[in-house]
């Protein structure tokens, strides 16, 4: 935990959020600025500051984060199929065009067109 990071305290709830999903290990919530239908993050709670980062320590709750995505995608409206499906991107550090230093997996999909497709 870092005390002054942002997805740290929207994760334990210091910062409201709109949640989208919650266990021990994860937390999951709409983003502030969508840029398509569907737009969530998903952060492990430990803080991890980008894939730079992990570690083999971290390979569960990533793994079990990767298993989620596609159930809270569906759930959120994402359709199934092949002519359905949804974006995950992860930016990680300056080159990668990371904005809050705390690992994050966008989470976007919905019909299209997208704000930025
Ligand atoms: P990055 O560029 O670091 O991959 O993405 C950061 C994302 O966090 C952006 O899409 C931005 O809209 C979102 N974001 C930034 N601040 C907040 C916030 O306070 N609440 C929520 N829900 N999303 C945020
Ligand atoms: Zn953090």
């Amino acid at each position: 935990m870092s005390d002054n990071c942002l997805f740290c305290k929207i994760s334990r709830g210091d910062i409201p959020s709109r949640k989208v999903y919650e266990d021990d290990e994860l937390y999951a919530f709409h983003d502030i600025h969508p840029i398509a239908p569907v737009h969530f993050l998903v952060v492990p709670k430990r803080h991890i500051t980008s894939l730079q980062d992990v570690s083999q320590e971290d390979a569960g709750v990533l793994g079990r984060m990767t298993v989620l995505l596609p159930q809270l995608a569906l759930e959120q409206g994402c359709r199934p199929g092949p002519d359905g499906g949804f974006r995950v991107m992860v930016n990680n550090g300056a080159d990668g065009g990371q904005e809050v230093p705390h690992l994050h997996y966008h989470v976007i999909g919905g019909p299209r067109p997208w704000e930025r497709d």
